[in-house]
């Protein structure tokens, strides 16, 4: 058995309960052996015995009081998973579905995809599994206070810096800010995604979608091909998925489709971005709404979805976006999509795509980037953002969008060099994944064991 396999097994037996971070240490492993096979100091200082284990992990109590008074309690949680390079990074999840397996997924992963920007980042996430759906402002803004109690005493601007994730944008980072901010009578880059008038960075909220979009550019590039002109399938209709239709449009390419939990959207014209935003970043409410707003438009509610599909996928395009939550994407999706000429996949949110779909995409030839490389400008945007807060100035959008850009063609091209090294030209999944772990895997040799 290999080391990867060994280690693997080991986790499996370890943690049959937590099923989204066993598959994302799988889909690691799997593309790590040939890296592990070329340098044995790797199993010698037993990095993957090490790297699969948080380097802290927080459970809190979160109590606070709902608008009729009532006493509400949630379960909070930070996963401090590495800090070989750098202060801990990652972003806070507000879902219901929240659960330790889930940010044990996403923290994993962000060690890689921090590590991959190229930038001086460790990986963390964490979140609570409070539901923001329809709760009022206020609401809000006690359970962010709340959770800022808890969460103060692990975080700093050279420690541990969170930021947004699902159910955690501009609005809950000012009110985590604020707390945090009297909490500790410290004023410094603690969060990311700030607002522009305590902190923030311009470009922070547009950077995970362009990101994505900018990735999907470069990949198509090696192949001699381009967006321009044609039909893409976005998911999701959230901060990722909005700014991927804006970038889109304005390359001249086409998103056909939105989607929320309810249902999609449609509209072979083009998805119009301003009236998206109105409704989901103003209004808060549903896709129904937008189907109201634009005749052109068609509805479809999950309830008429072919069963175990999401529809987004049925809709021919020549790229998919998945911009929504893990597990989005299965392997009928995959068929589906690939059935239909989809010849570029580019991964806004984390995980969308099971390991089947994975290997459908990888077995086809398509351009396939998964989400720690195409999804990279977010977080590597928050870097821009600690950057400003270090040295107290702020950039224009253009350098930040530049630096961004530039980002995203340095993580293509680090990924794109490591497939070609490892004998597998194009397969991203393994450039990326063996491109982020090595820096970091060096970097704890470097760094010993106390
Ligand atoms: N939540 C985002 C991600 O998955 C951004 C994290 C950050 O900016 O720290 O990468």
């Amino acid at each position: 058995m290999s080391y990867s396999q060994q280690i693997f097994e080991e986790l499996s037996s370890r943690y049959p309960y937590q099923p989204e971070f066993l598959q994302a240490v799988q889909e690691v492993l799997v593309t790590l052996q040939p890296a592990l096979d070329k340098n044995p100091a790797y199993q010698k200082h037993k990095i993957l015995e090490r790297i699969t284990v948080p380097e802290r992990s927080f459970q809190f109590k979160v109590e606070w009081l709902d608008d009729k008074g009532e006493i509400q309690v949630n379960r909070g949680y930070r996963i401090q998973f590495n800090s070989a390079i750098g202060p801990y990074k990652g972003g806070l999840r507000f879902h219901p579905t929240v659960n330790e397996s889930v940010l044990k997924f996403l923290g994993f992963e962000q060690i890689f995809k921090n590590s991959l920007t190229g930038t001086p980042i460790g990986g963390a996430k964490g979140g609570a599994d409070f539901d923001p759906k329809g709760k009022s402002d206020n609401e809000i803004m006690r359970f962010c206070q709340a959770f800022m109690v808890q969460l103060h005493r692990y975080i700093g601007a050279t420690i541990d810096v969170p930021a947004g994730d699902i159910g955690v944008g501009g609005r809950e980072i000012g009110y985590l800010y604020g707390a945090f901010k009297r909490l500790t009578t410290s004023y410094e880059g603690v969060l990311t995604g700030k607002g522009l008038t305590y902190g923030g960075s311009l470009a922070r909220t547009e950077a995970t979608g362009y990101g994505t979009v900018y990735f999907a550019q470069e990949m198509l590039k090696t192949r001699g091909e381009s967006l321009e002109g044609k039909a893409c399938a976005v998911s999701g209709a959230g901060n990722v998925a909005i700014y991927c239709c804006q970038k889109l449009k304005q390359i001249g390419a086409i998103p056909v489709t939105v989607s929320d939990s309810r249902g999609m959207i449609y509209d072979k014209n083009g998805i119009d971005v301003e009236i998206l935003q109105q409704v989901k970043e103003v209004e808060r409410a549903s896709l129904t709404r937008y189907a109201e707003l634009v005749p052109t438009a068609k509805y479809t509610p999950v309830s008429e979805y072919a069963q175990g599909r999401n529809n987004v996928w049925s809709v021919p395009c020549y790229a998919a976006f998945p911009c929504a939550t893990q597990n989005e994407l299965n392997l009928e999706d995959a068929k589906c999509l690939l059935a239909n000429g989809c010849k570029c996949v580019a991964e806004g949110a984390n995980m969308p795509s099971s390991i089947e779909a994975i290997n459908a995409f990888l077995a086809s030839g398509i351009a396939y980037g998964p989400a720690k490389a195409a999804n990279a400008g977010g977080v590597a945007t928050s870097q821009l953002e600690m950057e400003q807060n270090a040295g107290m100035c702020s950039w224009t959008f253009d350098e930040v969008d530049s630096k961004l850009h530039q980002i995203m063609v340095n993580i293509h091209n680090n990924a794109y060099q490591t497939s070609i090294e490892f004998g597998d030209k194009g397969n991203l999944v393994l450039g990326a994944n063996i491109a982020g772990f090595r820096k970091v895997a060096d970097t704890m040799i470097a760094q010993g064991v106390i």
